[in-house]
C-alpha cells in the first residue's frame, strides 16, 4: 500500500513506531483511552473503520479497549511471542499497522479485550442527534 518512506511522511515519528514498529505507547498517555463520546475508531493507517464505541470499555489499563472489531475480518491476528510472553498481536488488515493485542480477559459478552493504542486509531465522532 504504501513503502516505508512514505509511512515515515504519513505518520507521525510516534505514530510510526507504534505502527510500522510494533512499538507500545505509554499506558495512560494517548487520547482516545478516556474518551466516553459516541463515534467510531478508525485506523490511523489507511482510514478503515476498525473499532465502535458501543464495544469500548473501561479496561483500566490506560489503552482504549474494545470486546470486539466492527468486522473480525478488518482485524489481522499474530501470534507475538516477544518480550518473553506469549500474546496475539492485532493489525488493520487492510494496511498492515500494529494496532496492539488481542486478550481474552474481557467482559461480556465476548470475554475478548482488544487492547489498542490510541495513536493506531483516530476518532469520527457520532453525528449529534
Ligand atoms: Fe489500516
Amino acid at each position: 500500500m504504501k513503502t516505508d518512506d512514505e509511512w515515515k511522511r504519513a505518520l507521525t515519528p510516534m505514530q510510526y513506531a507504534v505502527m510500522r514498529e510494533g512499538g507500545t505507547e505509554r499506558a495512560f498517555s494517548g487520547e482516545h483511552w478516556n474518551r466516553n463520546e459516541d463515534g467510531t475508531y478508525v485506523c490511523a493507517g489507511c482510514g478503515t473503520e476498525l473499532f465502535t464505541s458501543a464495544d469500548k470499555f473501561d479496561a483500566g489499563c490506560g489503552w482504549p479497549s474494545y470486546t470486539r472489531a466492527i468486522d473480525e475480518g478488518r482485524i489481522q491476528e499474530l501470534s507475538d511471542t516477544s518480550h518473553g510472553m506469549d500474546r496475539t498481536e492485532v493489525r488493520c488488515a487492510k494496511c498492515g499497522g500494529h494496532l496492539g493485542h488481542l486478550f481474552d480477559d474481557g467482559p461480556e459478552p465476548t470475554r475478548l479485550r482488544y487492547c489498542i493504542n490510541s495513536l493506531s486509531l483516530g476518532f469520527k465522532p457520532a453525528p449529534k442527534p
